[in-house]
């Protein structure tokens, strides 16, 4: 494998890096750590109508449909630079469920949704999990029926992150009962104002809030049903494949790992400094060798997509040695601060501004999101190494 980048990619990171020193401030990486998924606050609007001024939030759409014609490399070096800077990421409206439409979606459903996306009038929550139905997703039981022009959608989706702010939620529904349950599902775009939809919210360990969601008879027009009836499965796995080249970039874990480095120059205790430790130089260089790694891992993957490949095995790698990265980052990290590291930002003498508590209580979630990595373990064993599969 050639990690090397090309001179074209060498010049786009570094366009990247650029608008990067312009328009990300400390203001805006407080803003976005602070908020959450509590929507996007006036710092982040902003960032995001500079990305749009250079029409770099249609970064993953095609040339034929508006986009930069972008390779997966330079996708990649686009996500890895914005994580590592601490700018708010794309909103997966953009990266996940926009490149699915332009893929699925009949000519009519394009020219509705995409240009309402662009303009940002449209923001999606994304609903596919339900209580019975995480991992195994076939299962989900909230179902559509078709009466006149209409669907009629009833269920309940759990997990249902971003709802409470969205517009619009990306619904997977069984629409087909008679089918096997993979191919009894469709995906349907529902607007969170429509009458009998409800929302509860869940309050989580890192301080993040995500939905329960009930539909209760909400009627919804037919063509929002997107692409073919049945289909959904597939067009849900569509959505998470685009959804995991973002996972996969270590770049928040590199940014933390690069502040406390900087805190530990610093730092003295007991009267001695913590530069001196060799405990603490020892679990530093370890996270440095494995910082490296897990960024060529992912690498890897935007290159083997460029070569035409659907690289199962080393997208599963990636995304669980990131996540799983960013929590020995966390658990180091906060070894290394001792009681201090468990001060929050707004508390007196935090060092790294808290972001090792936070990164603590954030990143159990990176190991479940986008597919638990048990279940990206199981992938590697038998799309990598041809074991039987579970
Ligand atoms: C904070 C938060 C935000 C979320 N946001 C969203 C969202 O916006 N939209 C959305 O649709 N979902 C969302 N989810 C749901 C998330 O994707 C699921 O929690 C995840 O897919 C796991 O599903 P589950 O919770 O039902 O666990 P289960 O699928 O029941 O899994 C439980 C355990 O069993 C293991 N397991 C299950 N099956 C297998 C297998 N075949 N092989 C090996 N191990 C297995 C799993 O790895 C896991 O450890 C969110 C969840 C949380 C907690």
């Amino acid at each position: 494998m050639d990690y090397e980048l090309s001179p074209r990619e060498r010049a786009w990171r570094d366009e990247v890096r650029g608008f990067i020193a312009e328009h990300v401030d400390e203001r805006l990486v407080d803003e976005t750590r602070l908020r959450g998924n509590e929507g996007r606050g006036p710092e982040a609007q902003r960032f995001l109508d500079a990305l749009r001024a250079r029409g770099w939030d249609r970064i993953a759409f095609p040339v034929e449909s508006g986009g930069l014609g972008k390779t997966a490399v330079e996708q990649w070096l686009f996500i890895d630079q914005i994580e590592t800077a601490g700018a708010p990421m794309l909103p997966l409206t953009f990266t996940s469920v926009a490149p699915t439409i332009l893929r699925i979606g009949t000519d009519q459903q394009r020219q509705e949704w995409l240009p309402r996306i662009q303009r940002g009038e449209v923001d999606f929550a994304l609903g596919y999990s339900e209580s019975e139905a995480g991992t195994d997703l076939a299962s989900l039981r909230t179902r559509a029926n078709l009466d006149g022009d209409h669907w009629v959608v009833n269920g309940q989706k759990m997990w249902n992150t971003m709802a409470h702010t969205a517009t619009h939620n990306w619904l997977a529904v069984r629409t087909e009962p008679d089918a096997p349950k993979h191919k009894g599902i469709s995906m349907i775009i529902v607007p969170m104002d429509a009458p009998g939809v409800s929302v509860q919210p869940i309050q989580v360990w890192p301080g993040l809030r995500t939905n329960a969601v009930f539909f209760d008879n909400v009627r919804v027009p037919r063509d929002y049903l997107m692409g073919e009836r049945g289909l959904g499965f597939y067009y849900a796995a569509m959505a998470l494949n685009f959804e995991r080249l973002s996972i996969g970039s270590a770049g928040m874990a590199r940014r933390i790992f690069d502040a406390l480095v900087r805190d530990v120059r610093e730092r003295v205790v007991d009267g001695q400094p913590l530069r001196e430790n060799p405990w603490v130089r020892d679990r530093l260089a370890r996270l440095r060798v494995e910082l490296d790694a897990a960024r060529l891992l992912a690498l890897e993957v935007a290159i083997r997509l460029d070569k035409g490949e659907v690289p199962a095995a080393a997208s599963s790698m990636a995304k669980a040695c990131v996540s799983e990265l960013a929590q020995r980052v966390a658990d180091t990290g906060c070894e290394i601060l001792g009681l201090d590291g468990q001060l929050h930002a707004e508390e007196p003498g935090a060092p790294v501004k808290g972001r090792l508590q936070w990164l603590y209580r954030l990143s159990p979630m990176l190991a479940f999101g986008g597919g638990t990595n048990e279940v990206q373990r199981d992938i590697i064993g038998f799309m990598g190494y041809g074991l039987p599969r579970k």
